[in-house]
C-alpha cells in the first residue's frame, strides 16, 4: 500500500485565523503557553469572519506541489460543514488545490478538534500507511497523528 495521501488542516495551516482567535481564546500568558477557551467566547463571531482569513502562502505551496505531484490533498478541518461555502469560496479565492474538503459534522459538534479528526481519518482513510504526511498546527493534534505513527509536519506552535 503506497503513501498517495497528505492530510492538511485549515485554521493556522492553509489560513491564517490570528485575527479572530482572540474571540474565543484567554490571552497567551507567555509566550508558547496553552491558551484556553474564554468563559465568554463569541463563537458566532468567530465563524462570521472566516471569509478574512488571511493565506499562508508557504503551506498553500507546499499543498498545490504536492497535488501536481500525484498525491492526494485532503483537507482535514474542526470547522462545522455549515461553512463548507465560505470555506470552499476560500480556498478558490486563494488557489488552493485539493481533492477532497472533510468537514466537522453535525452530530460530532461536542467533540474535541481531535476527536473530530481521528473520527475523519477512521470514516475516510483508514489505514495509517495510506498517509505521507499530514501538515497541522494544532499540538493536541500533532500529538495524536504521531500517536498512530503518521508523520506530521507542524507549521505553528498551535497552544490550544
Ligand atoms: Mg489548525
Amino acid at each position: 500500500m503506497s503513501a498517495s495521501i497528505v492530510i492538511v488542516d485549515i485554521d493556522g495551516t492553509l489560513a491564517n485565523a490570528d485575527h479572530r482567535m482572540p474571540l474565543v481564546l484567554e490571552p497567551e500568558a507567555y509566550p508558547g503557553a496553552h491558551q484556553a477557551i474564554r468563559a465568554d467566547a463569541d463563537w458566532d463571531r468567530f465563524w462570521s469572519l472566516l471569509a478574512e482569513d488571511l493565506p499562508e502562502p508557504a503551506i498553500i505551496a507546499l499543498a498545490n506541489a504536492m497535488h501536481d505531484a500525484g498525491f492526494r490533498v485532503l483537507l482535514f478541518t474542526a470547522r462545522p460543514e455549515r461553512f463548507r461555502s465560505v470555506t470552499e469560496d476560500w480556498l478558490k479565492r486563494h488557489g488552493i488545490r485539493f481533492h477532497e474538503l472533510h468537514m466537522r459534522r453535525e452530530c460530532d459538534s461536542d467533540l474535541h478538534d481531535l476527536k473530530v479528526k481521528r473520527l475523519m481519518f477512521e470514516r475516510v482513510i483508514g489505514a495509517p500507511q495510506r498517509v505521507a504526511f499530514v501538515v497541522e498546527d494544532r499540538q493536541a493534534v500533532v500529538d495524536m497523528w504521531r500517536g498512530m505513527g503518521l508523520k506530521c509536519l507542524q507549521c505553528a506552535p498551535g497552544n490550544h
